[in-house]
């Protein structure tokens, strides 16, 4: 039996689990209805008590991203104005920004899911966490920090950027655990190539906890092999009130949601209609315990399926969802051809030859889509490859046959030497679209 932060919730069997759920469930709607009568009605004037049932809840109007971010700044905020503590934000593409005000209550539910998440992925008050993200209005830093203040692990709060100080750290300072946005690791481990800095030699490092991008499994063995750590995958944003909304634990079965603070529907991405269990759809969060920004049926874009509802083998009963196979925003449509960037990394990943930056590029040439791949050569086989002639052209002739295969339609790739893509801090670049330009 693993560890378990709060083992009396995380074990609740699930008719008590679900019990809890309408209860809070209704307790949020009376909030709503307390606090910001517009919001309420939004609701179709649905009262609590008139939810008998989890599936009642389907009588409830969706909330997009759109609601949230028109929203701005208070529009939907359900606490006077002197019970808000502090913000998170994030901006998206419009840069219309989307901002979480939060009471005290939301800060301590935070560190409270943010615990548990740590606990779930191994840590304990003797471990020391370097925290990668950002500090600022992006969630990450502040999410990891509550969580680790409340195990009482020791914190690095060096937030982004500055790789080589994160390399020195985690080697003088003892560094454990890291926390970081999924592709960060892979920046750690170029820095340590060029400096022969070795993570298993130099450092006591054992685990990642990497989130706020979509990673493909590919990716987590590349970062897994290289750094010597298990890493976890953990989701959360920042309307639902940052990182930390579930872990995929010790088991790698799915993801843990915490159901007892969020309550998860999974919709066909067309309809709205519920998904069958195990069918992939769009995943939708209704807030159980928040009071600053309460959701209600929000549609996060982000798919995904439901694992299983059985109780897992670390001992928790929450449901398990699947690890976010993409982003509804992210899908490109290419000369009629529909597909995920995801799709793209994984087959680009599944060559050890292959670097594990990349970039996509879709352009109008002559009024036709074109679509074009970068790739950038393994740090090792660029250097083999020097006395090759034309180490480059074979691999890229390959890939572009298998991302015929797979798409049905013909990509430029091109191989680059290790380094030549930008790096950018804070999230990857992956797709650069001009067609929206
Ligand atoms: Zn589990």
């Amino acid at each position: 039996m693993q560890r378990i932060y709060q083992p009396q919730v995380e074990t609740l069997p699930r008719p008590k689990l679900e019990a809890l759920q309408l209860e809070r469930l209704r307790q949020t709607l009376g909030r709503i209805a307390a606090n910001n009568p517009q919001y309420a009605q939004r609701l179709n004037g649905i009262q609590p008590d008139e939810l008998r049932r989890l599936d009642d809840l389907r009588r409830l109007p969706f909330l997009t991203k759109d609601d949230v971010r028109q929203s701005y700044p208070f529009g939907l905020a359900c606490a006077p104005p002197g019970d808000f503590v502090r913000m998170q934000m994030s901006s998206g593409t419009t840069g219309t920004p989307i901002i979480c005000p939060q009471t005290a209550a939301d800060v301590a539910q935070w560190g409270s899911i943010m615990a548990r998440c740590l606990t779930a992925a191994g840590l304990t008050r003797a471990d020391v966490l370097q925290i990668t993200p950002s500090f600022g209005l992006f969630n990450g830093g502040f999410g990891f920090h509550y969580g680790a203040s409340a195990i009482e692990a020791m914190i690095i709060p060096i937030g982004a950027g500055r790789t080589a100080l994160q390399l020195q750290f985690m080697r003088d300072l003892g560094t454990t655990a890291i926390a970081a946005i999924a592709s960060y690791p892979l920046r750690l481990i170029e820095v340590a190539e060029q400096q022969q800095f070795d993570f298993r030699r130099d450092t006591r490092l054992r685990i990642g906890i990497l989130g706020a991008e979509i990673w493909s499994d590919e990716m987590r063995r590349r970062i897994e092999a290289r750094m010597g750590i298990e890493t976890y995958d953990i989701i959360g944003m920042t309307e639902t009130g940052g990182v930390g909304m579930g872990l995929d634990c010790a088991e790698h079965a799915g993801i843990h949601v915490w159901e007892d603070h969020y309550l998860i529907e999974v919709v066909q991405w067309e309809t709205g209609e519920p998904a069958p269990d195990g069918e992939w759809g769009e995943m939708v969060v209704t807030t159980l315990t928040r009071e600053g920004l309460p959701l209600v049926r929000f549609r996060t874009r982000d798919i995904t399926r439901i694992v299983s509802r059985e109780p897992c083998r670390c001992g928790r009963t929450s449901l398990r969802v699947a690890r976010l196979a993409c982003r509804a925003d992210d899908m490109l449509k290419v000369k009629g051809v529909n597909f995920y960037p995801g799709q793209v990394e994984s087959l680009l990943l599944r060559h050890p030859e292959v670097g594990a930056d990349y970039l996509v590029v879709i352009e109008r040439v002559d009024g036709a889509d074109h679509l074009s791949v970068s790739v950038e050569a393994a740090a090792a086989s660029a250097e083999h490859g020097a006395s090759v002639m034309a180490p480059g052209a074979e691999l890229a002739r390959r890939l572009a046959d298998e991302l015929y295969d797979l798409l049905a339609l013909r990509a430029e790739v091109k191989v680059l030497r290790a380094g030549e893509l930008p790096r950018p801090e804070g999230k990857a670049v992956r797709v650069v679209d001009r067609r929206r330009a």
